[in-house]
């Protein structure tokens, strides 16, 4: 437009000489005619010279009037042409100002426009994400709008709820008063502030805090925003803190434990009434008071290291201690003390718990001392008595087991045992058990139960059951004796009655036997010479006819008493008599024969026959047993006042516990070329000399066979002998 404006001087310029050129001439004639005129007008009927001069004076004013008036002019077209561009500048300052004025006002309605925009986008996230429910309704109270948390409190989407009266979702009980409330609402176009309880899609009732507020347009309300909140767990949440303080209230009076609260002073600040009765200070009384009071005397030192305590570790729990009544009498309480903090985590308060537990200690003192006698009375038998729990892990066990089984009790402590018992013992005692859980009865077990060194024990015990309260097995008491003594005896009635039989045989057959037995040895004897061709078997028939002999005279010990002399003997020497005898034997098996001897044993009365005949059976079966070669020790002790024992040790084959009962059964023999009856003879002698003999062995690493012999014998037995001899 600018642009346009400029062209447009240019070209006025150029055109002002036309222009004013122009002009001048018809001014020019313009003021030649006037001036004419007003001449002819003034010089009416002048001569001729005159109107020469006339038209000269015409023609010079003329020009004279049409220069001025071209002066005039030009200077006039300088002064529009100014005055032009003047006005051009007004113009183009003045559209500019209309094109300002006019953007400004779009900008500003377009800035209303954002305004009422945001202000309503505001509006509807508030109304959108507002956490309590917002709704309108129309006047006849149907819902026109509801934001999300309508939706999430009700259960309702918003297709079933608009359109729809908020009596319909009313818990039918708080309808009446929720439509009444509505009514005012509009009636009067009052806020209405109140409760009511709405039915969830789901069934369960909400409670709401509502508020209803008038919508206002020119004055007349057309309709109720609703403002409610869901307070269903906070009415909830006060109602069960509500109760639960009512709760602690009576659990503090009703309590049978003291409780107590202390301040930071120590002084005590509130007590409940079973504290009154066993601290027998009255709640008047202690309160205000310091709680040393209730400390006796002796005791401060202890409060101040509890006090300690609590400022590091918070609680103390369960201490056993004394407290003071008020007349000054002593008792037993268990205190349970509490840190009572504020939100600061500053320290204001301590509350305890205090038991009474005089009666307790009193039960527990009377408990240990018949403990004590108990324990007395297990410890000093001569049976093992074990205690088993639920789970069959003994808990106790007497000292005596170490006698029996060489284990400690702490050994078994904390063990079934299961692995020590006889594996053949082992499905009897399980039923035996069963029974005992089932039927509640005690019973009686007889087995055998693995000792340190490997041999078994014979056991005959009475298990009992431990009941609960309700009758429930929840334990076992065991008390074993040790049976190996008196299942030894029962043996040896049997091996004696057996041994009876086979001396009633032998007496008959023995007899019966050597006679024919002495013919046909001098007849073989005879043949032998007189049948050199023969001699081989003959020598073998003689050899088997020694050892039928040797067996008639084993059994005749047996049958009947011989002529037995009993008289007194060194030991020392009757061993080094049958060492000696055996030292051969022993060479050739590679056995190493060492002798321990006690000195000054004293003489012993004996057959000594018999007994050399004992300690070479021993002896011959001790070689026997280390057919690789060995050590076969002999000692001698005193094993008592009227005892001597002589050991044979050999580090041999071994025997198996199990067959250890068997040995002297008659017959009883591990050997090819064996008769078993070496032991059966030796144990009847050493039992006619009123001695003892035993075996220890383990499998592998050797015997130990142990004769105790008494050093007088019995005068009867002794005249016994004497008479049959
Ligand atoms: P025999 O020697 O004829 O076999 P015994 O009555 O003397 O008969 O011995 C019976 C059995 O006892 C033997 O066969 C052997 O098995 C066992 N016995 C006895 N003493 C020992 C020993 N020291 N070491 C190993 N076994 C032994
Ligand atoms: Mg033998």
């Amino acid at each position: 437009m600018s642009e346009d404006l400029n062209n447009g001087k240019v070209l006025n310029t150029r055109m002002v000489p036309f222009r004013s050129l122009a002009l001048y001439m018809i001014f020019w004639g313009v003021s030649v005619v006037l001036f004419h005129i007003i001449t002819d007008w003034m010089l009416v009927e002048r001569d001729a010279t005159l109107s020469r001069l006339h038209l000269l004076s015409e023609i010079v004013f003329g020009m004279g009037s049409g220069l001025v008036a071209y002066g005039l002019l030009a200077r006039n077209s300088v002064q529009i042409k100014q005055l032009k561009a003047a006005l051009q500048e007004s113009e183009d300052k003045f559209s500019e100002y209309v094109e300002d004025t006019t953007g400004a006002r779009v900008l500003e309605r377009k800035l209303t426009k954002r305004v009422v925009e945001e202000s309503e986008q505001r509006y509807r996230s508030l109304f959108d994400t507002h956490p309590d429910m917002v709704f309108s309704c129309d006047l006849e109270g149907n819902f026109i709008e509801a934001n999300a948390a309508c939706v999430a409190v009700s259960g309702y989407t918003l297709e079933e709820a608009l359109h729809h009266s908020f009596s319909q979702f009313l818990y039918p009980e708080d309808a009446p008063e929720v439509k009444y409330r509505f009514q005012r609402t509009i009636d009067e176009g009052e806020v209405q502030h109140y409760r009511c309880r709405i039915v969830h899609r789901d069934g369960h009732v909400i409670l709401l805090d509502v508020t209803n507020i008038p919508i206002f347009v020119e004055d007349r309300v057309m309709g109720v925003y609703g403002i409610a909140k869901d307070i269903t767990d906070e009415v909830h949440t006060r109602e069960e803190f509500a109760e639960t303080k009512e709760l602690l209230e009576s659990f503090f009076a009703s309590t049978t434990d003291a409780i107590y609260l202390i301040d930071n002073q120590g002084i005590v600040c509130k007590v409940n009434e079973a504290f009154e009765r066993i601290y027998g200070w009255s709640a008047e009384e202690i309160i205000g008071q310091n709680f040393s009071l209730l400390v006796p005397p002796g005791r401060q030192e202890e409060m101040r290291k509890l006090n300690e305590h609590l400022d590091c570790q918070e609680h103390l729990t369960d201490y056993e201690t004394v407290r003071m009544r008020k007349d000054g009498s002593l008792f037993d309480v268990s205190i349970t003390v509490s840190v009572i903090r504020d939100q600061n985590g500053q320290r204001v308060a301590l509350a305890g718990i205090g038991r009474d537990i005089t009666e307790r200690k009193r039960v527990e003192s009377a408990l240990r001392e018949i403990e004590y006698r108990y324990r007395l009375i297990t410890e000093h038998t001569s049976d093992i008595i074990a205690i088993y729990d639920q789970d069959q892990i003994i808990q106790y066990v007497s000292p005596r087991v170490d006698q029996i089984f060489g284990y400690s009790a702490d050994d078994y402590i904390g063990t079934n045992n299961f692995d020590h018992l006889h594996p053949d013992d082992f499905g009897e005692i399980m039923e035996r058990l069963d029974s005992l859980y089932r039927t509640g009865e005690s019973v009686r077990i007889v087995f055998r139960q693995r000792h340190a060194d490997g041999h078994y024990v014979w056991l005959e015990t009475m298990v009992m059951p431990v009941f609960d309260l309700h009758e429930q097995v929840i334990g076992l008491v065991v008390i074993a004796r040790d049976n190996t003594e008196r299942r030894r005896t029962e043996e040896l009635l049997r091996k004696s009655d057996k041994l009876a039989v086979v001396g009633q045989l032998a007496a008959g057959v023995a007899h019966e036997i050597r006679n024919p037995l002495t013919s046909i040895k001098g007849f073989a004897q005879l043949m032998k010479n007189r049948l050199p061709e023969y001699n081989h078997y003959l020598d073998i028939m003689l050899s088997e006819l020694d050892r039928i002999e040797f067996i008639m005279n084993e059994f005749l010990v047996l049958a009947k008493p011989q002529a037995v002399k009993f008289v007194k003997t060194d030991l020392q020497e009757l061993l080094g008599d049958i060492v000696a005898l055996l030292e051969t034997q022993a060479i050739i098996n590679n056995v190493q024969i060492i002798t321990e001897y006690e000195d000054n044993l004293p003489n012993i009365t004996c057959e000594t026959n018999r007994l050399k005949q004992v300690f070479i059976n021993v002896m011959k079966n001790a070689i026997e047993a280390m057919p690789d070669g060995g050590n076969l020790r002999i000692r001698t002790e005193r094993a008592g006042a009227d005892l001597v024992r002589v050991r044979v040790l050999d580090d041999g084959c071994g025997i198996h516990p199990e067959r250890i009962p068997k040995l002297g059964e008659p017959f009883y023999t591990t050997k090819e070329r064996g008769t078993g009856l070496g032991l059966m003879v030796s144990y009847k002698i050493i039992k006619d000399h009123q001695g003892d003999i035993r075996f220890k062995s383990r499998l592998g690493e050797g015997t130990t066979v142990e004769v105790e012999l008494p050093i007088i014998q019995d005068s009867k037995n002794v005249l016994t002998v004497g008479d049959v001899g």
